[in-house]
């Protein structure tokens, strides 16, 4: 089932003739109302009317977390304050917050699009929502809310947190469906298991998981888990909030990007410029309607890939890849872009080797050299010693495979590689110590 039938499946070429239409229009509004966007279009020396295609894009000035964070709180606002009628902020945990302002206009867009999304993800107005993301500054829990209504189902507004609660909640109301982010939904499992409650005797059937990276091996783990089926979203609040892209269930092979709202591109994070269809690089989204903060070639930092072959779901919108990691954490080894998380996916599929590993990197001479230490899984621990160094030579031949780079592997025994309480510290670079 498709929420916007006219729109979601619009020809390539009639959705970037309306792009084109959208960009040239939210030029001008920035240019016009917002002095940080009329100061960059200067120093690049152009004007909107410079602005007649897509290939246009280029010249256009990029937009990053840190432009939010200089113009803190309001800055980047273009419309006047008193039509804007709500306001979300990051957490700022690195940082100063950053701020978002939304007009009536973008609210009535943002459902909209978290409609479309659910609908994608599987859902209609017959499902009972359960929504675990948290409400408040957070964009998750509102924007899931409004997305949940406009669709015409039932919301349960939980938020975070709570979790015992949340189990019994499932159980008594009978959600068909759950928002949270992707671990939350494995915590949640665990509590019930505790609880003597089995998630797969209850009528639960899809989960809308966003707001960190996972992998498909983690969706295959809690789809058998919970018996359900778990979809992919993607949001960020400086673009709007969940409901940027969303995985359909037909396919479920990257996620849609509401190309009507959002035009994305794939740029190489270090020089800035654009990658052509189908390469991995960083995703940099214009948001083409919003009114109360549109932003212009905003850099998410988050590396994926666009995919526009045709979908088994009619719907013409660009796919992007899941997030495979941040371009912050990209190493460059001899020249080669390397994200730990495809270490990680790696290791994953290998049979005897755990996820628990770091990437160590050095310089020998003027060469990098990457060392990929990986724990033996329990299992494997006491085997042979020819079986071992098969083992090392899989996973050195599949990292040169897919990745192109030669790395050392060396295997650690199970449980010797540091754990942590936050995120863990994957990588050790020393080619800048002696
Ligand atoms: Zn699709």
């Amino acid at each position: 089932m498709i929420y916007d039938v006219d729109r979601e499946t619009l020809p390539r070429e009639e959705l970037e003739t309306l792009q084109v239409k959208r960009l040239r229009n939210l030029c001008e509004r920035v240019y016009a109302n917002v002095g940080h966007y009329r100061r960059k279009f200067e120093e690049a020396g152009i004007t909107p009317a410079d602005i007649n295609s897509l290939s246009d894009l280029k010249y256009l000035p990029f937009t990053e977390k840190q432009d939010l964070r200089n113009n803190y709180p309001f800055g980047l606002f273009a419309v006047p304050k008193e039509n804007i009628v709500r306001l979300h902020a990051s957490s700022g945990t690195t940082g100063k917050a950053t701020v978002v302002g939304y007009t009536a206009r973008d609210l009535n867009n943002w459902a909209e699009l978290m409609a479309r999304s659910f609908m994608a993800g599987g859902l209609s107005r017959r499902d009972l929502i359960h929504n675990a993301y948290g409400y408040g500054l957070f964009t998750g829990g509102l924007g899931a809310h409004y997305g949940a209504e406009k669709l015409g189902a039932t919301v349960i507004p939980v938020s975070g947190g709570n979790t015992k609660r949340q189990v019994v909640l499932l159980r008594d109301f009978g959600a068909t469906a759950i928002c949270c982010t992707p671990s939350y939904s494995l915590y949640l499992y665990e509590a019930a298991t505790e609880a003597g409650i089995d998630l797969r005797d209850l009528p639960l059937r899809v989960g809308i998981f966003g707001a960190e990276p996972w992998t498909d091996e983690m969706r295959y783990d809690i789809e058998q888990k919970m018996g359900i089926s778990a979809v992919n979203i993607y949001g960020l609040s400086e673009i709007m909030g969940p409901g940027v892209s969303m995985e359909c269930a037909d396919a479920k092979d990257g996620m849609h990007i509401w190309e009507d709202h959002f035009l994305p591109e794939i740029i190489d994070p270090v020089t800035g410029e654009q990658l052509p269809p189908g390469e991995r690089g960083e995703l940099v989204i214009t948001t083409l309607t919003k009114e109360g903060i549109p932003l212009i070639r905003y850099r998410t930092r988050d590396i994926s890939r666009l995919n526009y072959t045709p979908c088994c779901c009619g719907r013409t919108h660009v796919r992007m890849d899941r997030v495979m990691g941040r371009s912050d954490d990209m190493l460059i080894i001899r020249g080669v872009n390397v994200f730990p998380s495809q270490i990680e996916s790696i290791l994953l599929e290998t049979e005897g080797a755990s996820p628990h590993y770091q990437i160590v990197v050095k310089k020998h001479g003027n060469l990098d050299v990457m060392e990929v230490q990986v724990e033996l899984s329990e299992n494997m621990f006491s085997d042979e010693i020819k079986n071992l160094q098969r083992l090392e030579g899989r996973i050195q031949k599949t990292i040169k495979e897919f990745l192109g780079v030669t790395a050392k592997v060396r295997l650690v025994d199970p449980r010797s590689i540091q754990r942590s309480e936050g995120k863990a510290k994957r990588v050790l670079d020393l080619r800048n110590e002696e």
